[in-house]
């Protein structure tokens, strides 16, 4: 379809009027890829940039998407969906991105695109639809699955899908180090509620919680496993290294005051501590850890045991 100048005025004139953000790219002889020929009104009011800006497709994906590593993933999963279009026989391309507006903030869009132009000889339109209302509440939904309200750790669950994530990132090769768990359990913690009380047992889940947040890398994972109980992932450490980590966990909470209602008591908790074999199920090495943490129990509490070594 050819359309004249006076046409191609009216039109973009007619898009000004659209609330939905929305370019148009046009290719030419030099540019395969288009240059950005036109952005509406409600383009500017929500990302921000101008034509002059953003005068073709890679200055606009070098600033909508800063940092490096977003950026080609969205670019590979870009070529990816043109890839299964071409096979699906449609136009229509769609992905959902953040993009790094001109403010400065980063909005969430729905962007959808017709591939054989309709417009006008080589001509692409291309809708950015703002989703950030939705994409809010689907983080805040995942947000409060994953996380303990008391102690504000990673849940069981979550745990668990970090586990595996950890997993995969074995097999695929880029992980040499080993990771390592650690599963540990307050001792005697019925007799803290039985003596102090259960808001006074709550206190103590939570202020263990946070030596334990405290003690640890930003990398590594806790996460309350249950009642008093908890599970640390400790990627790119071998047992050696995680017992490092447990005897500066141990130390500070022996050092710690924990005070209910002006009495003093101490704390103790029992660890098991295993590494990752290669290949094994997620749920052996958990079931690995939690062997040596009851172990630890038998063998009068506030120790660790790893892989089966006992040490008080
Ligand atoms: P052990 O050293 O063998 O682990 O003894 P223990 O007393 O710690 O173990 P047991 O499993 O007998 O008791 C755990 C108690 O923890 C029982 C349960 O009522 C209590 N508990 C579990 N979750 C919570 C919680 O969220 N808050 C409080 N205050 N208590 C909890
Ligand atoms: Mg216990
Ligand atoms: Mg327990």
């Amino acid at each position: 379809m050819v359309i004249t100048k006076n046409e191609q005025a009216l039109f973009f004139k007619t898009l000004d009027f659209l609330p939905t953000p929305t370019l148009i790219a046009k290719e030419d002889k030099y540019n395969h890829r288009g240059n950005i020929i036109f952005v509406n009104k409600a383009f500017i009011k929500t990302i921000g940039y101008n034509v002059a800006d953003i005068p073709d497709h890679l200055s606009f994906i070098s600033k909508a998407y800063p940092d490096i590593v977003y950026r080609h993933k969205i670019t590979e999963t870009w070529l990816d969906r043109i890839e299964q279009l071409v096979k699906r026989e449609t136009s229509l391309v769609q992905l959902c991105s953040k993009v790094y507006c001109k403010d400065q903030k980063y909005r969430w869009f729905d962007i959808r695109t017709e591939m054989k132009s309709t417009i006008g000889k080589g001509m692409v339109i291309v809708l950015f639809n703002n989703v950030d209302k939705a994409k809010a509440e689907v983080l805040q939904y995942a947000k409060l699955a994953s996380i303990d309200p008391l102690t504000k750790l990673a849940n069981r669950r979550y745990i668990q899908q970090l586990l595996q994530q950890e997993k995969s990132h074995q097999e695929r090769g880029n992980q040499i180090e080993p990771f390592s768990l650690v599963m540990a359990d307050i001792d005697l913690f019925k007799q803290v509620n039985d003596t102090y009380g259960h808001s006074c047992g709550d206190y103590v889940i939570e202020a263990v919680a946070k030596i334990m947040r405290q003690a640890t890398r930003k990398m590594d994972a806790v996460a309350r496993w249950g009642g008093e109980e908890y599970l640390l992932l400790l990627p790119q450490t071998n047992t050696i290294e995680a017992r490092i980590v447990v005897k500066k966990i141990m130390k500070r909470i022996s050092d710690y005051a924990f005070v209910w209602e002006g009495r003093r008591f101490s704390v103790t908790l029992t660890y098991g501590i295993t590494v990752y074999y290669a290949d094994e199920e997620t749920n052996e090495t958990i079931k690995r850890v939690d062997q040596c943490l009851y172990q630890g129990k038998k063998m009068g509490r506030n120790c660790i045991v790893s892989d089966g070594l006992v040490e008080v």
